[in-house]
């Protein structure tokens, strides 16, 4: 038996589709659109950067969210948030928010520029059904807090869940096993990541361009070169034990996201994911009579009617 690790290949790249959110928010999508409806756990992946306030100032107003965690991961500026149930801050550069909404909450995201930039990662994670109505619960790491390290040839890597090299990612505890990774390489590198075989894995080029998927060995004419991605797109692996990525003449910087497959049917309307219709209805209805979490406070009373007369997701 074969027990060298198997370099994972390319099995598609994704152009990732304009998109407006929210109140207005001009954001590219990548996974849970139209090329790439779900990539099991992953529901959706968004990337809004933009160095013009209107692109993204309406925000994310009021909405809820049920069944599913949502992973926001800021490169520059802020996202100010609030939920229903007390919870307020701001998600800052380099910091990442892993918001389980479990059961259900209605929050608010506000992105904001930090000396004129404003730039960051939504990725939302699908739950387990014996898991969808469990109590929300918020994993919030600083930037200062997010472990990384940078080898002698200057490949940088933070680690925000999952393991690279001998650091650990602060985030832990959830379901689908998740590794979430920011690699940076300068041209004329390489580097290999480990990702657990049957997992689901993708890189999501945002700078630069590399080589992704390079050295698999098919087996009938000896290795591949690998295939170019360059920002903005989106890699989507075949299964192996690890992700092999190089750089010739220019550097690259990407999310390299991997979990473990719930493999469960899912239904999904706007912020709701759950397994069948029928819990839609009840998430719906559960809004309608307010028996999700309220919060007393009369101006959430007014934002909750809003969302009820012209739904958005967010
Ligand atoms: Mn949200």
């Amino acid at each position: 038996m074969d027990t060298n690790p198997r370099p994972r290949t390319v099995a598609k790249i994704i152009d990732p589709q304009p998109t407006l959110e929210g109140a207005g928010v001009k954001l590219k999508r990548s996974i849970g659109g139209r090329a790439l409806d779900y990539l099991d756990p992953f529901l959706l992946l968004d990337h809004f950067e933009s160095d013009d306030p209107e692109d993204y100032l309406a925000g994310f107003p009021l909405h809820p969210h049920r069944g599913i965690e949502t992973v926001t991961y800021m490169l520059a500026g802020e996202v100010d948030h609030k939920d229903t149930l007390g919870h307020a801050g701001a998600i800052g550069p380099g910091d990442v928010q892993w918001m389980t909404a479990g059961g259900g909450l209605m929050h608010e995201e506000m992105p904001r520029p930090r000396d004129g930039k404003m730039g960051g990662f939504q990725l939302w994670v699908n739950m387990p059904a014996r898991l969808k109505m469990s109590a929300p619960r918020y994993q919030e790491v600083a930037a200062a807090s997010i472990p990384s390290f940078v080898r002698e040839d200057g490949v940088r890597v933070r680690v925000v869940a999952g393991a690279a090299g001998s650091v650990t990612g602060p985030v832990t505890e959830i379901y689908a096993e998740p590794e979430y990774i920011d690699v940076e390489l300068p041209a004329g590198c390489s580097f290999v990541q480990p990702v657990t075989r049957g997992h689901n894995a993708f890189a999501y080029v945002f700078r630069g361009e590399g080589n992704f998927g390079v050295g698999c060995d098919l087996g009938y004419r000896g290795e591949l070169d690998g295939q170019l991605a360059y920002a903005p797109q989106l890699v989507v692996f075949g299964d192996g034990d690890e992700v092999r990525v190089e750089t010739d003449g220019e550097g690259v910087r990407f999310l390299l996201v991997s979990g473990a497959p719930l493999a469960e049917p899912i239904a999904r309307y706007g912020p709701f994911v759950m397994n069948n219709e029928e819990e839609l209805m009840w998430a719906l209805n559960d809004l309608r009579e307010g028996s999700f979490i309220w919060h007393d406070d009369p101006d959430w009373a007014r934002a909750r009617q809003t969302w009820r007369e012209s739904p958005q997701a967010g």
